[in-house]
């Protein structure tokens, strides 16, 4: 499954429908030095100066103190040149990310991160949903994956994977299973999966004998490792799956695509051409 594709068919999506909303920006606030998290932000500019949405860095020192950091999600909060606020994580132990995420405007909240935005997406109603899954879901869709009555089980259930893909799932309709650390043989339950979604963060850990013949694979981990890149799933499991996103290449593509189309969902909230729940 070609996610690099697909996330450029979202961005000029995007792009087209930015233009007549009028002046856009996401800000980003990052804070310390680590060079995975400035490759993602980078990346996240990027896509946004493609698609016409003005991006505001804010990177700060890793010593920052997390009132100062509460101050500067309170200004972009009230600052109407900000449409999104996006604080990448992980924050510095020093930091209760938690207190920082529910300071983010949940108007703003184009991570979907905010408890208020969570507490929808599991009442099932229309809100921000974090951009990882959705583009689990949009590269689904793109593929013509029948999700209505689909055994789908899903590896992980961190509150910005595993849990929110979980609850779309659910929402179009699959019968869905939730796997995590403690969860005894995986494999027995992998192998019933119509589709299967591994978010683990373990180089390998689905196999080609966890894998039902035909079934759909999407693989979300990116584990760095001493051959470069790669996901949750072993290379040998194209030989037995229908479908499967590559790591790079897949998922992580999507994920921005879908970041910016969450910004564009905040501008439309709000300019009131969308109500917000
Ligand atoms: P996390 O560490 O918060 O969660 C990992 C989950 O895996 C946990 O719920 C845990 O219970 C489960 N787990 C751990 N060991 C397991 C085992 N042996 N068997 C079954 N389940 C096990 O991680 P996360 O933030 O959800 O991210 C998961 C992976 O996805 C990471 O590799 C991360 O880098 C990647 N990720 C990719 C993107 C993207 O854009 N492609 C975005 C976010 C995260």
């Amino acid at each position: 499954m070609d996610g690099k594709a697909l996330a450029a068919r979202v961005r000029a999506e995007v792009a087209e429908e930015a233009r007549p909303l009028g002046p856009i920006g996401l800000a980003t606030v990052l804070v310390g030095g680590d060079p995975a998290s400035a490759i993602y932000v980078r990346r996240k500019h990027e896509a946004c100066r493609e698609v016409g949405i003005e991006p505001f860095d804010h990177h700060l020192p890793e010593e920052t103190s997390e009132a100062d950091l509460l101050a500067l999600v309170a200004r972009l909060n009230a600052d109407p040149a900000v449409t999104g606020i996006l604080v990448q994580l992980p924050l510095p132990a020093h930091i209760d990310e938690g207190r920082v995420l529910r300071a983010v405007a949940p108007i703003k909240d184009v991570d979907g991160f905010h408890p208020s935005s969570a507490g929808q997406l599991y009442l099932g109603e229309p809100t921000f949903v974090p951009a990882t899954p959705l583009g689990v879901l949009e590269l689904l869709r793109a593929y013509d994956v029948e999700l209505a009555g689909a055994h789908t089980v899903v590896i992980g259930r961190s509150a910005i994977v595993g849990k929110p893909a979980a609850h779309l799932l659910l929402q179009a309709n699959a019968t869905v299973t939730i796997c995590h650390s403690r969860t005894r043989d995986l494999g027995a339950v992998t192998r019933q999966a119509d589709i299967l979604v591994a978010a683990v963060g373990r180089a390998g850990i689905v196999t080609a004998a966890m894998v039902k013949p035909g079934a759909t694979v999407i693989d979300v981990g990116i584990n760095r490792t001493a051959a470069g890149l790669v996901g949750d799933v072993d290379p040998g499991v194209v030989e037995v799956a229908g479908l499967l996103t590559p790591v790079p290449g897949g998922v992580g593509p999507m994920t921005i695509a879908l970041l910016l189309r969450n910004t564009l969902r905040a501008r439309r909230y709000q300019a009131g051409l969308l109500p917000f729940p």
